[in-house]
């Protein structure tokens, strides 16, 4: 048994965790999120290269919630997203207990916020570099062109809203999607109503994202969705100096003001 199943054996055993949410092996050599209650389950536990999905999504479902205290199986992404739903009232320290999965392979048991951050000190988050190619592409094209690939990318949304459910940060109980008095967003999966959606789901979640790039990988028609909150990630950090997830008092950037705030946007 790796050191990640004896861990999550003890929290079980000892009734310092409810339940352990890890990875398991899916079906043809993918990876799944699996949920640990007891001895049997801890022991099926894995973590290699193909566990990248960002976990923290399941903390707050409601079939999840009432099972705090929890412990959960982190990487870099699930650090964040957790640091992050934490400056947003989400979590309360002493709610979850972490593992995190450091780069040598070492388990670090979190059991404050505060531990976490330490942890993320030592990170520079990074995006993928296949992801830094197409936004630079992007970034290359004159507005017309930029305007072209993403209508032509959404043509093929079929709004499932599967980028929605894997994202930690979309955690709404009624999303403005789901609004029909009055409606906000047109259900239809027509050009103009995939536009609407997407582009009030990347304000909603611009200085929020923590560019895990869950989204893009849950979407079904291979959209590349992922690139606008972590395009505009890129531009919070430029222009404010702050990156969302890394510290829990430092992530509200677009919430927040100062009195010398500069204001030549306006007018
Ligand atoms: S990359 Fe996508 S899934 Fe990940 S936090 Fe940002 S918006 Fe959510
Ligand atoms: S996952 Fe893909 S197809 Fe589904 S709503 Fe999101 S962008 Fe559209």
């Amino acid at each position: 048994m790796g050191a990640i199943n004896e861990i999550a054996a003890r929290l079980l055993e000892t009734g310092e965790a409810k339940v352990v949410i890890g990875y398991g092996e899916g079906s043809f050599g993918s990876v799944r999120p699996a949920f640990a209650r007891n001895q049997e389950e801890a022991e099926k536990l894995i973590y290699d290269k193909r566990c990248t999905q960002n976990l923290a999504m399941y903390v707050y479902k409601k079939e999840i919630s009432p099972l705090r205290k929890l412990a959960i199986v982190a990487n870099v992404s699930t650090l964040r997203g957790i640091i992050r739903l934490a400056s947003e009232n989400q979590i309360k320290n002493g709610d979850i207990i972490t593992l995190y999965i450091n780069e040598l392979g070492e388990v670090i048991e979190c059991k404050a916020l505060s531990e976490i951050e330490i942890c993320l000190a030592e990170i520079t988050p990074e995006i993928k570099p296949e992801d830094k190619e197409l936004i630079d592409k992007l970034d290359a094209m004159t507005p017309q062109e930029r305007w072209n690939f993403w209508i032509s990318e959404m043509e093929s949304c079929i709004k499932c809203y599967a980028c929605r459910q894997a994202c930690p940060l979309c955690y709404c109980t009624q999303c403005a999607v789901e609004v029909n008095q009055p409606q906000w967003i047109p259900v239809a999966a027509n050009t103009s109503g995939n536009l609407e959606w997407h582009i009030t789901r990347a304000m909603h979640l611009s200085g929020r994202c923590v560019e895990c790039g869950q989204c893009g990988e849950a979407c079904p028609v291979n959209i590349p969705i992922h690139l606008l909150p972590i395009k505009l990630a890129e531009e919070i950090k430029n222009i404010y100096g702050t990156v969302s997830g890394m510290k829990i008092q430092e992530s509200n950037t677009l919430s927040t003001f100062k009195p010398d705030d500069k204001e030549n946007f306006i007018g």
